[in-house]
């Protein structure tokens, strides 16, 4: 059945391809603008010193300090240094961390972004920022920090190693997954919601077996543009959350945490989300979806507890209480012994 619903769509230009980073020069020059900087991380400044070669004289320079969870003091650094090369705009060449600099400059100083990701993230699809200063990360929603464009570039996520690919495309599932039982749901991005979850499977299967996959390499890739729009589009519930608490709490890196959490997110909620789970099932082409992630993720060889990737068992009970605190809306109650077990489970990598 059709319910009523809300639907709205985030502005941005969208160009997805293989090579299409030359296409940079002509983002920069539809938004009116004619001095870029080149954001990146430091691991990623050849990238970025490429872009600002082809852009010539419409380069304001590279700024390649970006880091995880966007520390104040960096974007405070590169905010002078980019007024004081007086650019117009801000290319960001990277992932959510090279994105979060740009979204964090924009909103202090209302240049527009041109977004060129390099993994499977999505905060270029999000109106998001996370932000960290003395230690504590706070999220803010802005309109002013959506990029104005985005380039998706195939053959720049060849270099993203298959570890990597695999948490980062199963971060990226994870925003379609919790799309199919959103609150604010609606046809729409449930149907993009569907398309990317069946892309990002089949599109990683492809590229376990076989890196520089091209096909697969764009599978994954449209996948995460799909995921990242319905992340932007409607709220998330107990994945992000528990994602958020963890990461927070035991500094867990971001896309294995999401990779790990996923399906025993995904089974807490089972009951509570029935119609969005003959959705996940036929996206999957599975006929059980919880085990039907298990399965893709034994598969595509991601880490399988948060013991392995650094949670330790003493901050298991630390963890259900935070998550329980300021809850996001959740189809099934968030119980506090329910998920004291779910992470338990989680942490050893029981399944459920
Ligand atoms: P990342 O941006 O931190 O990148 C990890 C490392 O991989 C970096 O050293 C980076 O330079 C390198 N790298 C990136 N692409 C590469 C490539 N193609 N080849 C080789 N190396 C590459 O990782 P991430 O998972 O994309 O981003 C995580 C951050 O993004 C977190 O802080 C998270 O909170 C944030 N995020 C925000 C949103 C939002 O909507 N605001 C959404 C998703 C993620």
């Amino acid at each position: 059945m059709v319910d009523d619903f809300f639907f709205r769509m985030n502005p941005a230009r969208v160009r997805f391809g293989r090579g299409t980073r030359v296409l940079v020069a002509e983002e920069v020059a539809a938004l009116g603008a004619g001095r870029a900087a080149l954001l990146s991380t430091p691991e990623q400044r050849d990238l970025a010193e490429r872009i600002a070669r082809s852009l010539g004289a419409a380069s304001a320079g590279v700024f390649g300090e970006a880091r995880m969870h966007t520390p104040v003091d960096v974007t405070d650094r590169v905010l002078a240094e980019i007024e004081h090369a007086r650019a117009d705009c801000l290319v960001a060449a990277g992932g959510g961390s090279t994105i979060g600099l740009a979204k964090a400059l924009a909103l202090r100083s209302g240049l527009p972004i041109v977004a060129v990701p390099t993994t499977y993230a999505g905060s270029e699809m999000t109106p998001v920022l996370g932000q960290t200063e003395n230690g504590e990360k706070q999220t803010l929603t802005d309109g002013r920090v959506l990029p104005k464009s985005v380039i998706y570039d195939v053959d720049l996520t060849l270099s993203l190693p298959v570890p990597m690919s695999v948490t980062s495309g199963i971060n990226a599932m994870a925003h379609a997954v919790e799309a199919l039982y959103a609150r604010d749901g609606n046809p729409i991005v449930t149907l993009m919601a569907k398309q990317s979850i069946g892309a990002l499977s089949n599109g990683l299967t492809a590229i376990v077996a076989e890196a520089d996959d091209i096909a697969g390499r764009r599978q994954v890739l449209y996948g995460a543009w799909l995921a990242g729009t319905c992340l932007g589009l409607v709220g998330m519930a107990l994945h992000h959350k528990l994602c958020h608490v963890l990461g927070g709490s035991f500094d867990l890196a971001h896309a294995p945490t999401h990779a790990v959490v996923l399906p025993y997110a995904v089974a807490y909620n089972r009951e509570a989300a029935p119609e969005a789970m003959e959705h996940l099932a036929e996206a999957l082409g599975t006929s059980d979806p919880v085990a039907g992630l298990f399965d893709l993720v034994r598969r595509l060889g991601a880490p399988l507890s948060l013991a392995e990737i650094g949670m330790p068992a003493a901050g298991i009970g630390r963890a259900a209480d935070l998550a329980v605190r300021n809850a996001y809306w959740n189809p099934r109650p968030l119980e506090r012994e329910a998920l004291f077990d779910l992470i338990t489970r989680a942490h050893s990598g029981a399944g459920f």
